[in-house]
C-alpha cells in the first residue's frame, strides 16, 4: 500500500460518519500536506473495488464513503438536516430474507437507505 492510499485508508478507518471526496481530502491533508483531490477520488474509488470501503449515494448528488462495516447496518437520511443515522432493525432483516426466500433465492446482501423528514415534536413525544 503506498503512503497516500495508506493516509486515505486511515482518514475512512477513524471516520464515524459518511463523509464525501471533498471531506475526506480536508482531513486526509491534516496527515499528508501534499496529498491532492485527485489522488483521494482515485484511491476512494479503488479501496472501493477492493471491498475496504463502501460507497453510498444519499441522493443529495454526492457520492459518500465508510469504511466497510464489520457488522452490517443501513442507514436513515434526514433531508432536512442531511444526518444520517445508522440502525439494524432485525425485524426487516428477518423480512428481507423471508421475501427472497419466498422468490426462490437466499439472501446474500441488500441496501437499505430510509429517506425521512423530521416528525414535529408533539408527534416524536
Ligand atoms: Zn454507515
Amino acid at each position: 500500500m503506498t503512503a497516500q492510499r495508506q493516509v486515505v485508508a486511515e482518514v475512512l478507518s477513524d471516520a464515524d460518519d459518511h463523509p464525501d471526496v471533498v471531506e475526506v481530502h480536508r482531513r486526509a491533508l491534516l496527515l499528508d500536506p501534499q496529498i491532492s483531490v485527485a489522488t483521494v477520488y482515485r484511491t476512494v474509488r479503488l479501496l472501493e473495488e477492493t471491498g475496504v470501503v463502501e460507497r453510498h449515494d444519499f441522493r443529495d448528488g454526492r457520492s459518500r464513503y465508510e469504511e466497510t462495516p464489520a457488522n452490517h447496518h443501513d442507514h436513515l437520511i434526514d433531508l432536512t438536516s442531511g444526518l444520517v443515522i445508522e440502525f439494524l432493525d432485525e425485524e426487516i432483516e428477518a423480512l428481507q430474507e423471508a421475501v427472497a426466500r419466498r422468490l426462490g433465492y437466499r439472501l446474500v446482501g441488500h441496501r437499505l437507505e430510509l429517506y425521512a423528514q423530521p416528525l414535529p415534536r408533539s408527534v416524536a413525544d
